[in-house]
């Protein structure tokens, strides 16, 4: 996971739309946008352009108390005026994880605000990702839990596709224990599973019924990989929180934040007596919010969000030409410019094959996927063309191929 500690085994040297070359100059296909975050595709100049403006006009400075810059003005601005959710308040953050560590105490010091303290439990899904700082580690996946000693204790997780489950857990832990729940629109680094088309609207209402804030993890799903701003649209849901990161600045700078309703915000905002205190030192970075405009700006004016369906559905119909093939189990992809290709449990288990061997074949083809436990995922740049999509399916068949030679 970390080159430092493992060894630098594939030294990315330079990139180009949905191109990378390694350092001796090889060159591969971006089959997974780095790590899900390179919408707009690698080495845009006008992201260089306006970092370096902002630079050499206002390198840093933080954000708090009653300190702004303009970058960060504009960026919460903007986003607010695109988020799915009722009087927004965006709150910038470095990233991911640490947007999800700010949700979550904003949900709870919310119900605190209100006058339920006990309100503090945090529902998440099986295979949910939410990052690794404290409450994403305690919320996620065994094997990101594992090893670290006692984690917040107050999180359960409930299966990914029944909203019954969601409802009963809220009733085992008590409604009044309940502060949030989590979800992906799409689950990604789970292993890509897309919900029921009702889904989302069944488990806002719950929630909404239950007194259980809706906090959707849009991390990955943001910023036109599900075809619009924030990754529900599509479902048709307000939440009450939605947290971004990675694609609003295509990963050039380090950004992300949490949107929140003005119902969640008003106890703390502009009430120096009751300062929702969260903040960190880079939060708002005006370097970063100008990285992110320039990307935003790239975004709308290339209309990526409409290309990025067109994308989606080729990439549909190319990788499902791969259910044929006999270590392939099941491929899902067709929602948003993210696929999965899961093996058969008997290349598992039987036959001994692992997803890392499929990755190590198709990037000596060319190609770079990621490899999760049951499968390969992809999720290309959304600048991807048709004909990069179908060598990336091609070179994926070749290299489960060149396993299944090895081992059947
Ligand atoms: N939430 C989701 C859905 C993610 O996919 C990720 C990262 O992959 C995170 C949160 C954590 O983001 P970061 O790695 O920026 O902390």
């Amino acid at each position: 996971m970390n080159t430092v500690s493992k060894g630098p085994e594939f030294v990315v040297a330079r990139a180009e739309g949905a191109w990378l070359w390694d350092e001796h100059g090889d060159r591969y296909l971006d089959g997974t946008a780095s790590l899900w975050y390179c919408n707009v595709g690698h080495g845009r100049t006008e992201i260089a352009d306006a970092v370096h403006k902002q630079i050499t006009t206002l390198d840093a400075y933080t954000v708090y108390g009653d300190f702004a810059n303009g970058p960060a003005l504009e960026l919460s601005a903007r986003l607010a005026s695109h988020a799915p959710v009722a009087d927004p308040r965006v709150i910038l953050t470095c990233g991911g994880g640490e947007s999800i560590e700010t949700a979550s105490k904003l949900a709870r010091r919310y119900w605190a605000a209100l006058g339920s303290p006990s309100k503090t439990h945090l529902i998440s899904r099986t295979g949910g990702y939410h990052g690794l700082h404290g409450f994403g580690t305690s919320m996620g996946m065994d094997r990101f839990r594992a090893g670290f000693g006692p984690l917040i204790e107050q999180t359960s997780v409930v299966p990914h596709d029944s909203v019954e489950a969601l409802e009963q857990e809220i009733q085992r832990v008590g409604p009044e224990n309940v502060a949030a729940f989590f979800a992906e629109p799409v689950i990604g680094a789970g292993g890509v599973y897309a919900p029921e088309p009702d889904y989302f609207t069944r488990v806002a209402e719950l929630c909404r019924g239950y007194g259980v804030l809706f906090i959707v993890d849009s991390v990955i799903c943001a910023f036109g990989r599900m075809g619009d701003w924030f990754g529900v649209e599509r479902f048709g849901v307000s939440p009450d929180m939605i947290v971004f990161a990675k694609g609003v600045t295509s990963g050039y700078l380090p950004l992300g934040g949490v949107i929140t309703s003005g119902e969640i915000a008003d106890p703390f905002w502009n009430h120096p007596g009751n300062p929702f205190i969260h903040g960190t030192t880079y939060a708002g970075h005006p370097t970063c919010c100008a990285a992110a405009l320039a990307n935003l700006d790239i975004l709308e004016r290339e209309d990526l969000f409409t290309a990025s369906l067109e994308v989606e559905a080729h990439l549909d119909v190319s990788l499902r030409t791969l259910e044929d093939h006999p270590l392939v189990r099941e491929v899902r992809s067709g929602v948003g410019v993210m696929a999965a290709v899961e093996l058969t449990e008997k290349a598992l288990m039987e036959h001994g094959i692992t997803t890392d061997e499929v990755f190590q074949e198709a990037r000596a083809r060319g190609v770079v996927l990621r490899a999760i436990p049951t499968a390969l995922l992809m999720s290309p740049p959304l600048i991807v063309s048709w004909q990069q999509i179908d060598h990336m399916t091609s070179t994926l068949r070749s290299a489960l191929d060149a396993v299944a030679a090895r081992h059947l």
